[in-house]
């Protein structure tokens, strides 16, 4: 993944009213402040966060930063829930990216989802194993909204199978879906497909090639037969 700053800068401070008009691909392109429609504030949440969600200081010195640039403590919870919401996002993004490995997905074929006591759907999903890529894990990865508590973990038992009754499209958005809005391929689709489409083109280009090497070896030795041939 690129750099985290230059990506989380990508996203577009929003107003948290309109997020119940987007899909969670267009909520991932954009940065919310639970509850808060004041553009001036969100803006100011949104630069505190850069330094904490790449790991170069913590969550109380961002808040600091925040507090100051609007004057008040009144949207320090809502700044919490935010900086940690965006700092699990990409983190999760730079798992699913680092996980997705041909050998990886073939020792460890399942995602356990763990935690989770924030809502009923992630206290369901708890304890919970589901096939890496399937829509359980696409839809649920976490974190898949704010204040999630979910978390997951590579595993090699067996899945847990169906859950019946699950709404799949429940997330706000997550680290699937920042990595389609970013536009970054790696760690949506297993790394086996890749594997296969890059190897194909290799194979018809040295097949292309050996027709070549034949062709001009043919050429040569009609070249000298021919010679020898006149000169005898
Ligand atoms: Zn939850």
């Amino acid at each position: 993944m690129q750099k985290i700053i230059e990506l989380f800068n990508q996203l577009q401070p929003e107003k948290w009213s309109t997020h119940i008009d987007l899909t969670p691909l267009q909520r991932a392109k954009c940065f919310f402040l639970p509850d808060v429609d004041d553009l001036d504030i969100v803006n100011a949440a949104k630069n505190a966060c850069p330094d904490y969600i790449s790991y170069q200081e913590n969550l109380a010195t961002a808040r600091v930063k925040f507090i100051k640039t609007i004057n008040s403590v009144k949207y320090s919870k809502q700044f919490n829930s935010a900086a940690c919401f965006y700092s699990s996002l990409f983190s999760g993004a730079r798992q699913l990216q680092s996980s997705n490995d041909p050998d990886i997905i073939i020792r460890w074929p399942n995602i356990q989802f763990d935690g989770g006591t924030c809502c009923k759907i992630c206290k369901r999903l708890s304890g919970k194993r589901f096939p890496k890529y399937s829509e359980y894990i696409k839809s649920f990865y976490p974190p898949w909204h704010f204040d999630c508590e979910l978390y997951a973990t590579d595993s090699d038992w067996r899945s847990s199978g169906q859950l019946k009754d699950m709404n799949m499209n429940q997330r706000f958005c997550n680290p699937f879906d920042l990595l389609i809005a970013l536009g970054i391929d790696d760690g949506i689709k297993p790394a086996k497909q890749k594997a296969k489409k890059s190897y194909k083109p290799v194979v018809k280009k040295s097949v292309g090639c050996l027709w070549l090497i034949g062709l001009f070896g043919i050429f040569i030795v009609t070249i000298a037969a021919v010679k020898i041939y006149s000169s005898s």
